[in-house]
């Protein structure tokens, strides 16, 4: 009997993934990036940069930007990335914006089927809080006399967040062609913060709170090993906290692939041919 057209399914290619990156993570970071998940994702990745590498612009196909941002780490600079991201994502027409940073690694289909749970058209704002508690800010309306507080919550960028498009949209005349960076001005605050500020503060939609995002804030040792390949996104505490990855066994030590992003990876796809061998029988 003829029943209800099921909802149309959500395609890889649905999603948008901006990956935040500078000029000086290129080989360090993102080397390791293209070979492990952006290799099983690569219609969907898109690289934001701040300045030119023809290398990298050949293994892209045409899917990295050079944003023109600033290559220093302040707020006005970071912004300015967000900001690029924003409008590419706008103009892609896709259903998902979903934002990451270079020491992240993305399990592709954890993050379909989180994303499959919702319809792009609500107001969906998906991600890991960075503090146990509503920050404060401070607006200051034009003129700079009138200073209000506000309250509210951000998904903390280094675990990468989601919105819906319905959401994004709806953000443009705070977020589109350069406005996202003076409403950063206004309340003077990182390119995260910012957005859970447009959506919370000024929209008054929600951050959906999600644990199955990782930044390195977290412990992420403590991430039950027989989770891990359900998590959405993970990260690694870098030079400065080499001990704080996550605790997956497998076919590489922590000398031969200290982010682990190599064992997870093999995991994820045992058919990759840089991948051990499987054992037989
Ligand atoms: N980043 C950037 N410009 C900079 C410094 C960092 O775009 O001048 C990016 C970097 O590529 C990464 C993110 O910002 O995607 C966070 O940087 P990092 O992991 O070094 O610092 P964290 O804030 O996580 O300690
Ligand atoms: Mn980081």
């Amino acid at each position: 009997p003829p029943s209800r057209p099921a909802a149309p399914s959500l395609r890889p290619d649905d999603v948008f993934i901006a990956v935040k990156t500078t000029r000086k993570n290129h080989g360090p970071r993102l080397r390791l990036l293209l070979h492990t998940w952006i290799s099983r994702a690569r219609r969907q990745t898109f690289i934001f940069t701040d300045g030119d590498d023809p290398e990298l612009e050949l293994q892209g196909g045409g899917r990295v930007i050079n944003t023109n941002c600033s290559a220093v780490r302040t707020r006005q600079a970071l912004c300015c990335k967000m900001s690029v991201e924003y409008d590419k994502f706008i103009e892609s027409g896709r259903k998902w914006f979903c934002h990451v940073d270079d020491d992240n690694y993305v399990n592709p289909r954890s993050l379909l089927h989180l994303l499959s749970s919702f319809s792009p058209s609500q107001d969906i704002y998906l991600g890991r809080p960075s503090l146990d508690h509503p920050i404060e800010a401070t607006e200051r309306v034009q003129g700079g006399r009138t200073v209000t507080t506000v309250k509210f919550w951000f998904a903390t960028g280094g675990a990468g967040f989601c919105l819906s498009r319905g959401l994004a949209l709806k953000m443009s005349p705070w977020a589109s062609l350069g406005s996202f960076m003076s409403t950063a001005e206004q309340v003077r605050l990182p390119d995260d913060c910012t957005v859970g500020y447009i959506v919370e503060g000024l929209l008054g939609a929600r951050l959906l709170h999600s644990p199955l995002f990782h930044s390195h804030l977290e412990n992420l040792q403590r991430l039950p090993p027989d989770t891990l390949l359900q998590q959405v996104t993970l990260s690694y505490g870098g030079p400065e906290n080499p001990h704080n990855v996550v605790n997956v066994a497998g076919g590489f030590s922590v000398q031969q692939d200290p982010t682990r992003f190599k064992s997870v990876h093999c995991l994820l796809y045992p058919d990759t041919d840089w991948c051990p061998r499987q054992k037989q029988g």
